[in-house]
């Protein structure tokens, strides 16, 4: 027997209903996003492997361990699937020269892939939907990045998420700080587990990051980066936060807070639930000013942040919001030939006008089919037999409303009524 074929781990379908409810998100996030002059950008899945391995940093957990790489049998090339989508953005920035004469504020929404054990909010292939700016220096785009986050959360209905800050300053502040990390460290060397030890001397600062509970209390004494900032990174971190405190958003300063990734520099953040289990952060970002240079642009200020939609997608049904999954306006039940071919006419003038259709296909009696217009949750049923087919009439019918008596109606005349009825129930509400 031939075995049957499975999606790949940690890789999920998302099936009609659910995906549904996707679209109803991303209808959402994309006129958030307008509403801040966001841009789209798409991006290949597809980047060359060392692309990430210069922007993420080598010793990341996501180059390390977690990335889909391969070696492009017909030429030989190195390739990654992309683990993110900062990396991509920066490149093609680059590329197509976007940002030499002008600002940018871009976003994409897509498909991400990490070799991470699959847990709840934790995937193989996850989606994201990133938000990136270049060349606007801040503090000003930190806060309003942050402020949009806020007002997603509110959009979306969302209260159960904190913000936390951090600052990471600048690449001397931080070269400053790793030393006395690292000293530390080592006066505390017995209490380090193997991957602690490891990173000991390669990146001190993600043993910060660790979940170890048998580590948290050495790692909360552990110096502190912002100490070692000077009075410029002082004064961008503050004016994030002054902007916070005038637009009235909570926020909480997390010292350990460092992210996973090497670009970042200033100011960091994330927006965490404990309604989530152990997969918390739903929103993540900061700023990266080195990273255009890096990879081989000419110096640009750079900000961004990207949040998991299903991790959020969770939320939003945890919080009990369901947004209905859309139903068409019609359902046209038919039979007999002549019924058919007015139905499809029937159904195609419908769209014509705006009208959402969904036609029987496949026959059967006018009983199993009328069953059938109940199921798609349709406002209207339009009913066509051979008597009706050889008037070029069709019966409507409500199947939401009792008191709307059914009616016959030339089909040229449907939609005119249907209108009529939405608005009119509309009306009422
Ligand atoms: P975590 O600490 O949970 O591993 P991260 O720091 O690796 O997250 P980022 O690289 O900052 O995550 O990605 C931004 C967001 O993308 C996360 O906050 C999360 O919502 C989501 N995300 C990251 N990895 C996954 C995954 N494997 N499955 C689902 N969502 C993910
Ligand atoms: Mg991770």
């Amino acid at each position: 027997m031939t075995q049957a074929l499975q999606a790949v781990r940690g890789m999920n379908d998302v099936l009609p209903e659910e995906a549904a409810f996707w679209e109803l998100f991303e209808d959402t996030i994309r006129s958030w996003l307008k509403s801040y002059g966001y841009r789209p950008i798409r991006m290949p899945i597809v980047e060359p492997t060392p692309l990430f391995k210069r922007a993420i940093g080598e010793v990341t957990d996501i180059v390390e361990k977690e990335m889909y790489s391969f070696i492009d049998g017909l030429n030989g090339e190195a390739l990654t699937l992309r683990p993110e989508g900062t990396a991509g953005c920066v490149r093609a920035v680059i590329e197509h020269n976007l940002a030499a004469r002008q600002t940018q504020r871009l976003y994409y929404i897509g498909q991400m892939f990490r070799h991470e054990r699959p847990q709840k909010g934790r995937y193989r292939q996850f989606h994201q939907v990133g938000v990136e700016s270049f060349g606007i220096a801040g503090p000003d785009i930190d806060a309003e990045m942050i402020l949009m986050g806020a007002r997603l959360w509110a959009d979306l209905g969302l209260d159960s998420i904190d913000l936390q800050i951090n600052s990471l300053g600048q690449p001397d502040e931080r070269a400053l700080h790793r030393a006395a990390l690292i000293t530390y460290f080592e006066e505390n060397a017995e209490l380090l587990d193997e991957e602690a030890k490891r990173r000991l001397h390669t990146n001190p600062l993600r043993i910060l990051d660790t979940k170890n509970p048998a580590m948290q209390a050495m790692c909360s004494a552990a110096p502190k980066l912002i100490d070692y900032l000077g009075a410029e990174s002082l004064a961008h971190f503050e004016g994030v936060q002054r902007v916070l405190r005038d637009t009235g958003i909570p926020f909480k300063i997390n010292p350990r807070l460092v992210r996973g990734l090497d670009y970042y520099n200033l100011t960091v953040f994330e927006w965490v639930t404990d309604k989530l289990g152990a997969q918390g952060t739903v929103c993540a970002g900061g700023r990266y000013d080195g990273l255009v240079e890096q990879l081989g642009g000419k110096p640009t200020s750079a900000c961004g942040f990207a949040m998991g939609i299903e991790r959020l997608i969770a939320l939003i049904k945890d919080s009990g919001g369901e947004p209905a999954a859309p139903a068409p306006d019609v359902y046209i039940v038919h039979q007999g030939d002549e019924a058919s071919r007015l139905a499809f006419r029937t159904a195609e003038g419908l769209r014509d006008q705006g009208i959402d259709v969904l036609l029987h296909c496949g026959g059967g009696s006018f009983k199993s089919q009328m069953k059938k217009a109940d199921a798609s949750r349709a406002t209207f049923a339009i009913i066509i037999g051979d008597e009706e087919a050889a008037s070029g009439e069709a019966q409507l019918k409500s199947l939401r409303e009792a008191g709307i008596e059914q009616r016959k109606l030339k089909v040229d005349d449907l939609a005119e009524a249907i209108i009529g009825l939405i608005i009119d129930s509309d009306e009422e509400e």
